[in-house]
C-alpha cells in the first residue's frame, strides 16, 4: 500500500554516471503527484532517459533517493530482504522510447510482461492506449500478425501497443519516453486523449518531444546538464 498521501514518485538529489568521475545526473530533483502528468524535457543527451533507468532500478544511483508511494526500493523488501526488486517494478510502467513492437500477434504483443492477465484486462489496456480503433481495422483483430517488428503497424499504433503493454498490468507510475520520430497529426491527438484517460488511472511522467504534450501536462520539469534547471507549468516556463 502507499504512505497516505505520499506523491506517486519523489526523486530527490540525485546523482548518477554510467562510469565513474563521469556524473550524468548531478542533482535531480523532481515530484510526480498522485494522478498528474509531469512532462519531462531538456536537450538530447541531458539525462532524461538515464532517470528513466534509474527509476526502473537498471542502475545503482551514486547518492540521493528514490521514492515511489512514499517508499524507497528497500522498504519494499519482504522477509530476508526477498522481493523488493519485483515488488519496486511491478509498480511501474514503462513505454520505450522506439517502442519496440516484436514478431508474432498483437495479442502476444500486449500479454508480453503479463500472460496471464484475463480477457476484460486486455481490452482494457486496448481502450485505455487508444487502440481499439487498429484492433477493429486489422483482419484478424488481437490475433493479427503483426510482422516483422511491427512492419504493418503505423508509428503512432506501435505507440499504443506499447502504451496498451505496459498499462496491462495496471502500473501506479507510467513512464513514457515520447518516441522522437514524427507522428502524423491524428496520432499526436490520439496520443493526448490517451494521456488524459490514462492520468485517471495512474501517475504519468513523460519524456516529451512534442509541444501538444508539454502543454497537456500539469507540471513540467526543464532538465539540463543532469540537473533540474526549473520546474512549473508551461505557462510559467
Ligand atoms: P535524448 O533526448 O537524445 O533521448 P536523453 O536526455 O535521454 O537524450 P540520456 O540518454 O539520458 O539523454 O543520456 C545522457 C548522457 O549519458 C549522454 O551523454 C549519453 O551519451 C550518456 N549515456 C546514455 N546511456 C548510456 C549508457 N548506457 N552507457 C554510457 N553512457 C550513456
Ligand atoms: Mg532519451
Amino acid at each position: 500500500a502507499a504512505v497516505s498521501g505520499a506523491p506517486a514518485l519523489e526523486i530527490r538529489d540525485l546523482a548518477f554516471g554510467y562510469s565513474a568521475h563521469t556524473p550524468v545526473l548531478h542533482n535531480l530533483t523532481l515530484t510526480v503527484p498522485r494522478h498528474a502528468l509531469v512532462a519531462l524535457v531538456g536537450r538530447s543527451g541531458s539525462g532524461k532517459s538515464t532517470a528513466f533507468a534509474l527509476v526502473n532500478r537498471f542502475y545503482q544511483p551514486w547518492s540521493g533517493s528514490i521514492r515511489i508511494d512514499g517508499r524507497e526500493l528497500a522498504d519494499l523488501a519482504g522477509p530476508q530482504g526477498r522481493g523488493a526488486l519485483p515488488a519496486w517494478r511491478s509498480r511501474i510502467g514503462w513505454v520505450e522510447q522506439d517502442c519496440p513492437v516484436l514478431h508474432g500477434t498483437l495479442r502476444e504483443n500486449l500479454l508480453y510482461g503479463a500472460p496471464d492477465a484475463p480477457e476484460a484486462e486486455l481490452w482494457r489496456a486496448v481502450d485505455l492506449a487508444g487502440l481499439q480503433g487498429t484492433v477493429d481495422r486489422l483482419p484478424d483483430g488481437l490475433d493479427t500478425e503483426v510482422g516483422e517488428r511491427g512492419s504493418r503497424l503505423s508509428g503512432g499504433e506501435r505507440q499504443r501497443v506499447a502504451i496498451a503493454r505496459a498499462v496491462l498490468p495496471r502500473p501506479r507510475l507510467l513512464l513514457m519516453d515520447e518516441p522522437t520520430a514524427h507522428l502524423d497529426p491524428a496520432s499526436e491527438s490520439a496520443l493526448t486523449t490517451s494521456l488524459g484517460r490514462l492520468r485517471r488511472e495512474c501517475a504519468l511522467l513523460v519524456i516529451a518531444h512534442r509541444m501538444s504534450t508539454v502543454q497537456a501536462a500539469d507540471s513540467v520539469v526543464l532538465l539540463d546538464g543532469g540537473r533540474t534547471l526549473a520546474s512549473g507549468t508551461y505557462h510559467e516556463l
